[in-house]
């Protein structure tokens, strides 16, 4: 039986097969085929997710051979992605068209579908999440049938779908709407926690993009901005060089700050070599401050040993019905711990505070919460559990975590 584990390898699984089909009709043929044989069907991107959101131990389907552009439409800055495609390959063919993603998270090796799939974010308070870019996609569903639904004619279904965690079915194009191809000023610098906290507000409202890290052990934090820029790209100035740590304009000037320019697509993900396993809630934006305050608090008394940051963004609401920032303007506060060393009980402590801030857990990072927890936090929670039992009546797009967290017996 083949073997298959997350990329923190907390989570392993034994799929029967292990499938990778290059079209549409491959993914139908093979979806049904597992109905046939009883077999569940999960869809895994990069296996990014910390949670087992693709664990099976029926058919395991990976796009990694159904990736590139469908179609790209300059005019409506519009294009049509294979599900598997990666983000960084998509960022470079994107650029070949004028074209760019609105933001990225931290990293760009998640597929498309991957990200859109969780939620996935980057930060930024006027900035939604992937999903948020998608205006079309064709799905194929339990039975093998492709539906396809966009904004205009089936916005419903669409919001439904776009943040999913492949439980609908499996994507197999994605539509997204884009923006022309734009460069960033990135600005990273250092300093006291308690000059971040003060200034958080500000920050966040003067930049389109600022996040934090805090590193416990020093106690203190590294702050980044992202803003828009003319300035050539040139990775090769991405050096310590005169920077404005406060704000795209801003006088302050710090021999510490460093600074680049680059294209967007290059400019915003990092490269992150060393596994960890990471915990992350997105609370109201006003509840943030107190909420990381809380943290850092707890972390300090309790949690010494932990030398892993906690990071700090801004996310703008949105109408995906399971989106963590469904409906509400969010701060997303998570933790980490080092793939080595055991999280659960340093998680499952902080969980305390996030939950006590109506936090809603990203769907791909470890979490505890259940139906019984989740539904009170997503309106539209009953709404996607009739859609998921009128098009997988047979659970075929479950396993034991979706079951439990859906409360889908
Ligand atoms: C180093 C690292 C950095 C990260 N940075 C961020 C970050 O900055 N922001 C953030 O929000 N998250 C971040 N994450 C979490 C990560 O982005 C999500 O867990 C994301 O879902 C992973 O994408 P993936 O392609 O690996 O998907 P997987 O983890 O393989 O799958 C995720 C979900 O998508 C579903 N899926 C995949 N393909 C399809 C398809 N074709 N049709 C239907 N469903 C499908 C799967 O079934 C599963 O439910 C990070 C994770 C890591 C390990």
């Amino acid at each position: 039986m083949p073997q298959w584990t997350n990329w923190s390898g907390s989570v392993a699984a034994s799929p029967r097969w292990v499938e990778q089909p290059d079209s549409e009709s491959a993914i139908q043929d093979m979806v049904r085929r597992a109905g046939s044989a009883a077999a569940a069907v999960r869809v895994v991107g990069t296996g990014h997710s910390f949670t087992p959101l693709a664990a099976t131990d029926g058919l395991l389907l990976s796009l990694d051979r159904w990736s590139g552009l469908e179609q790209v439409d300059a005019g409506a800055q519009t294009a049509t992605v294979r599900a598997g495609t990666k983000l960084h390959a998509l960022g470079d063919l994107l650029f070949d068209a004028g074209l760019a993603m609105p933001n990225l998270g931290d990293v760009d090796v998640q597929s498309i579908a991957g990200a859109v799939s969780t939620g996935t974010h980057g930060t930024g308070r006027s900035l939604g999440n992937v999903a948020t870019q998608v205006i079309g996609l064709r799905l194929v569903t339990a039975s093998g049938e492709v539906v396809a639904w966009d904004e205009p004619h089936h916005p419903d279904h669409l919001h439904a779908a776009r943040v999913s965690l492949g439980m609908l079915g499996v994507f197999s194009t994605l539509t997204l709407q884009l923006v022309p191809a734009y460069r960033l000023l990135e600005q990273v610098w250092q300093e006291p926690v308690a000059e971040t906290q003060d200034r958080l507000a500000a920050r966040i409202a003067e930049n389109v993009r600022y996040e934090f890290f805090w590193f416990p052990e020093s106690d203190t934090t590294e702050c980044k901005t992202l803003n828009p820029t003319d300035l050539p790209a040139e990775p090769s100035a991405a050096d310590l060089v005169m920077g404005t740590p406060a704000g795209p304009l801003a006088a302050v000037r710090s021999p510490a700050t460093r600074r680049r320019t680059g294209w967007s697509a290059r400019v915003i993900p990092s490269i992150r070599s060393r596994l960890f396993n990471e915990m992350e809630y997105a609370v109201p934006a006003e509840r943030g401050p107190a909420c990381f305050a809380a943290v850092r608090d707890r972390m300090r008394r309790y949690h010494p040993d932990v030398r892993w940051p906690v990071e700090y963004r801004t996310l703008a609401a949105d109408d995906s019905w399971l989106s963590p920032a469904y409906a509400r303007e969010t701060v997303t506060i998570s933790i980490h711990q080092d793939a080595r060393l055991p999280y659960a009980d340093f998680f499952a402590d902080i969980e305390r505070i996030f939950v006590e801030a109506e936090g809603r857990p990203h769907w791909g990072k470890v979490h505890t919460r259940t139906a019984a927890d989740l539904e009170m936090l997503y309106p539209r929670w009953h709404d996607f559990l009739r859609l998921h039992a009128d098009l997988d009546p047979a659970g075929r797009f479950l396993n034991p975590h979706l079951r439990s967290v859906f409360g889908i017996g």
